[in-house]
């Protein structure tokens, strides 16, 4: 199967969760800090309200950014670990109300929707731990059941919030993943479905306009695939469409892209390969596709596929021009017979199943 990882689609739903979170917790604390200034103004306190006028747009500024901004988690970490010190700050300071330390529960569901699993419990345990000393500084050790019962709830509560946050954050990442893996894979096949082939193609090229390595695009189609289903049914069908995927993952190298574009159809990205070497592979491909039968019951089928190949640059560099090349080959190779490669537009197909233009 053609890797995913370059465009995994997990990754991609979570920074644009992350990013319309990070909007909207900005913009929700520019307009906190901007109410508190006001009353600060009143209370005569003008270096403080000043300071959260200044802070409140600085946030908004960084609000305006957040969808274009490359590196979101540095201003995940810029927004979290000053914001989790001031909650921990309003349990401590001078006068602070009884029950500041709520704030703290906030922590937990913040950075684990920010930064995923394992980073959400590296922020939320530290600041959790501090919370509780802070608390207890600011209450002392509890002398009486009723302090205890106090400091139980506090504690309890902080502990079933981290697990629930916790328990969710799994379930969430597990099912972004298995989308994921829905989104760009064929499931009768485990090759990569028709949208994320071409993505790989896209990528393939923009890096082969970076590298100057050359690109060799195969478009293969069954041959005969319609007779297959009307004689021995759909299942038999599908069965021949697995065993033509076996063949492929087998016979291409880990490094190339494999996926399958339609019905019968597959397509195959050859990274960093001449025509002249893309050849005898497709070639030995085609070979252990003829050679290998597909037991149906009592019956044994010979299958057989027919290919279309084009080169970048020389067959033109954009994936349209690419695919337009391979299919007009492929087309030509059905019509000369079927069970071979058709790499160029002049030669006539001769028998040894391959047309190219230094046969
Ligand atoms: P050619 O040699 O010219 O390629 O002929 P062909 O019969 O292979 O091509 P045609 O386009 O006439 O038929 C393709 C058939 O593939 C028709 C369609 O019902 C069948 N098909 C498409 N997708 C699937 C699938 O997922 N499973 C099965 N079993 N059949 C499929
Ligand atoms: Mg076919
Ligand atoms: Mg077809």
């Amino acid at each position: 199967m053609s890797k995913p990882h370059a465009f995994d689609t997990t990754v991609g739903l979570f920074e644009t969760g992350q990013r319309s979170m990070m909007l909207y917790l900005l913009l929700w604390t520019a307009a906190v800090l901007l109410l508190f200034a006001g009353l600060q103004w009143q209370d005569g306190n003008w270096l403080f309200a000043g300071l959260e006028v200044a802070c409140s747009l600085l946030l908004a500024f960084s609000a305006l950014r957040v969808r274009r901004m490359s590196r979101i988690t540095w201003l995940i970490y810029a927004y979290l670990l000053p914001t989790s010190a001031f909650l921990l700050y309003i349990i401590v300071m001078p006068d602070a109300s009884k029950t500041a330390f709520v704030w703290l529960y906030s922590i937990p569901p913040l950075a684990y929707l920010l930064l995923g699993k394992m980073r959400g419990l590296l922020i939320s345990v530290p600041f959790l731990m501090l919370g509780f000393a802070a608390y207890l500084s600011q209450f002392g050790w509890p002398s009486n059941a009723h302090q205890m019962i106090d400091l139980g709830n506090a504690v309890l509560c902080a502990l079933a919030i981290l697990v629930f946050v916790h328990l969710y954050e799994s379930r969430r990442q597990e099912a972004y993943a298995a989308l994921a893996l829905q989104a760009r894979v064929d499931s009768l096949t485990g090759l990569a479905n028709r949208a994320h082939f071409q993505q790989t193609l896209q990528h393939g090229l923009a890096a082969a306009e970076r590298s100057g390595l050359p690109q060799v695009l195969v478009i293969m189609d069954i041959d005969h695939f319609k007779r297959i289903n009307d004689q021995y049914g759909h299942q038999a069908g599908d069965q021949a469409l697995q065993q033509v995927s076996k063949c492929l993952r087998e016979r291409v190298r880990l490094s190339d892209s494999v996926g399958r574009i339609g019905g019968e159809e597959f397509a195959i990205l050859l990274h960093n390969t001449e025509l002249h070497a893309a050849e005898p592979m497709i070639q030995a491909l085609r070979e252990q596709i003829a050679n290998t039968p597909l037991q149906l019951g009592e019956d044994t089928l010979t299958l057989s596929a027919t290919f279309g190949l084009a080169q970048w640059p020389a067959d033109g560099r954009s994936m349209n021009e690419l695919f337009r090349k391979a299919d007009m080959r492929l087309y030509r190779g059905k019509q000369g017979g079927r069970n071979r490669l058709v790499c160029d537009d002049h030669s006539s197909l001769s028998a040894n199943h391959t047309s190219t233009s230094q046969d």
